[in-house]
């Protein structure tokens, strides 16, 4: 068994400006770094729980998602952070109908 932290993306580990998409949009809020350090040192594996309503209205493509990730988690790891996984709701409830994948579900 192990021990696991789930993690909003925007808002949480970098500042919320709306359908982030592209690196250069991404502002790490501040003290999240000594805060997943820490929680890491506890023994928590760090996931990320994303709903990107941006994919289901067509404002950028979940490779645009997959790629912004890929290079978070490359500044996440200089400062020795690793998470385990991104959980992407690709989905909006009136565009594409309800699903399983979306928070709070
Ligand atoms: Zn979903």
């Amino acid at each position: 068994m192990i021990k696991a932290l789930f993690l909003d993306r925007d808002g949480i580990i970098n500042e919320d400006k709306g359908y982030i998409y592209k690196a250069e949009q991404v502002t790490f809020t501040e003290g999240i770094f000594r805060f997943m350090k820490t929680a890491a040192s506890l023994g928590f594996e760090l996931f990320v729980v994303t709903n990107q309503s941006g994919l289901a209205r067509g404002m950028y493509q979940q490779a645009d998602v997959l790629e912004l990730h890929k290079l978070m988690n490359k500044e996440l790891e200089k400062e020795d952070i690793s998470i385990r996984k991104f959980y992407i709701c690709p989905h909006h409830p009136s565009l594409t109908g309800r699903c399983e994948c979306r928070k709070p579900e």
